[in-house]
């Protein structure tokens, strides 16, 4: 079996169960926008937080842009670099106010866009919040990508995000998202990967040189 097939049949028996693709509701697809900007440059439950925090006191775009960008800094800020997220959060807000009719735009091209969206924060709404196919390039899916030796280790987002699209068939993008974010977070761990107990072991060129250098210590 080649090595693309082999990866595919490990991910979806393991995560593909849970695994489902559905269109959320506008409000959804705007508080999905709000906290994957919150979640740039943070960890999770960090992020978590802060959107809890401002989804409290605000979680419409007329909301948001009511409240003052001292106290949206304040709510957030448990989220890092929070004046910068304060900002585009205010900005992307007034964006689909006054240009979106108070609905997050569908388009990748529309999203990019708006202030603070990028290409992860993009594919990630299109694909959560839309129901659309594409490969969000998060810190596991670059990791895991790189380890396995399906994109060079080099290779920027973007670049892993045409390279994986290309790779795999277009109903198995939500699969490979999804199922890599899962097995960065229980097997092939950002510090740590437990290669020991790795399926995918025998076709991860990082994971057999990992061991081989630890055996010869
Ligand atoms: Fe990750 Fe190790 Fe498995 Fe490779 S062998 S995919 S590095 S856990």
């Amino acid at each position: 079996m080649g090595k693309k097939k082999f990866i595919l049949e490990f991910i979806d028996k393991r995560y593909g169960k849970n695994i489902k693709v559905k269109r959320m509701r506008n409000q959804e697809i705007f508080e999905l926008l709000i906290e994957t900007i919150l979640s740039q440059r943070t960890r999770d439950e960090n992020s978590s937080k802060a959107a809890r925090r401002l989804f409290s006191v605000a979680r419409t775009p007329k909301q948001i842009i009511k409240i003052s960008i001292k106290k949206l800094q304040s709510l957030i800020r448990i989220s890092g670099p929070y004046r910068q997220k304060a900002k585009r959060i205010k900005q992307a807000s007034k964006i689909i106010l006054s240009n979106y009719k108070n609905k997050v735009p569908q388009s990748r091209d529309e999203l990019m866009k708006l202030y603070g969206v990028g290409q992860k924060t993009s594919a990630i709404v299109l694909m959560y919040g839309f129901g659309i196919p594409k490969i969000a390039v998060d810190v596991h899916v670059e990791q895991i990508s790189k380890r396995l030796g399906l994109v060079l280790p080099t290779d920027k987002p973007q670049k892993i995000e045409a390279k994986l699209e290309k790779l795999f068939p277009i109903n198995k993008w939500y699969l490979i998202n999804l199922g890599f974010v899962m097995f960065g977070k229980e097997i092939c761990l950002t510090r740590n990967p437990r290669c020991n107990i790795c399926p995918l072991l025998t076709v991860c060129p990082y994971g057999l040189d990992y061991g081989i250098k630890r055996f010869q210590k």
